[in-house]
C-alpha cells in the first residue's frame, strides 16, 4: 500500500525553531504541500493537519509527498501574518520581479530577496527535490489561484468545493511562491485560499477530501 512516512527537519525559523515536515510515499512524482506561510491563516493549517492525520493512517498513493503544515511557525505562535522579523514570507522569495518596495506594511518583502531562514529552507528544498506540483494553503477569499498548468488538479478540487479558479487575484505578488515556482520554474502551483473563519468541520469534511482527490490526478 506504499504506507511509508517519516518526519524531518525542514529548516529553521528566524527565532531558531525547527520547522517540522512530513514525507509520505516512496514512488511517483514529488509533490509539496505548504501551509501556514501566513501565521494568522489558521484555516490552511487546519487543512494541513487534517491531511497529516489522514496520510498518517494510510497513504496508498503513488506520490512522493512532502507536507509542511506550519511553515511560518514563529508567525503562527504569534497569530500574525509575518514572521518573527515582521517580514511577509510570501513576498520575500527570490523572484525576478522581487522589489524592496513595501507596498503595504503587511507585505513587507524584507531587506533583500530570500533574506529569511524559512525561505532559505524552502528554496533549498525546491532546488534539491524539485516538485512536480505545489499546493500552498492560505485563507482570504474562497478561490484557487493558479500559476502554471494546474487545470487538471484545480478542476477536481473546484468540482468538490465550488471554489472558483483564477490566474489573477487582482494585484501583483512579487516574491510569492506562485510567481517563484508557477511562473518562473514551470512548477504548477495552486495557492488555495480558504474563506476566512471557515468552520473546521467543513475544512475536514469537504476540503481535505477534495485536496486528496486532486492529488490523485498526479499519481504515477
Ligand atoms: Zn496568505
Amino acid at each position: 500500500m506504499g504506507h511509508f512516512q517519516k518526519s524531518f527537519h525542514f529548516g529553521y525559523t528566524s527565532d531558531g525553531l525547527s520547522i517540522p515536515a512530513y514525507k509520505f510515499g516512496d514512488k511517483g512524482p514529488e509533490i509539496l504541500i505548504l501551509a501556514g506561510v501566513h501565521g494568522d491563516e489558521i484555516e490552511g493549517i487546519q487543512a494541513a493537519n487534517g491531511l497529516l492525520q489522514k496520510f498518517s493512517q494510510s497513504f496508498p498513493y503513488k506520490l512522493n509527498l512532502t507536507l509542511v503544515p506550519i511553515f511560518n511557525l514563529d508567525g503562527a505562535l504569534r497569530s500574525q501574518r509575518k514572521n518573527a522579523r515582521e517580514i511577509d514570507l510570501n513576498r520575500n522569495l527570490p523572484t525576478q520581479d522581487w522589489s524592496p518596495e513595501v507596498a503595504k506594511v503587511k507585505y513587507n518583502p524584507g531587506p533583500h530577496a530570500n533574506s529569511e531562514p524559512e525561505n532559505n529552507a524552502l528554496v533549498e528544498h525546491i532546488k534539491n527535490k524539485p516538485p512536480k506540483f505545489i499546493i500552498t494553503l492560505h485563507s482570504w477569499k474562497p478561490m484557487l489561484n493558479i500559476n502554471g498548468d494546474c487545470h487538471a488538479v484545480a478542476n477536481v478540487i473546484a468540482s468538490h468545493t465550488g471554489y472558483i479558479i483564477t490566474e489573477d487575484i487582482g494585484y501583483p505578488t512579487p516574491g510569492s511562491l506562485g510567481t517563484y515556482c508557477g511562473l518562473e520554474r514551470q512548477i504548477p502551483t495552486i495557492t488555495y485560499e480558504f474563506e476566512r473563519l471557515l468552520a473546521p468541520e467543513k475544512i475536514l469534511k469537504t476540503h481535505v477530501p477534495a485536496i486528496i482527490e486532486g492529488l490523485k490526478v498526479l499519481e504515477a
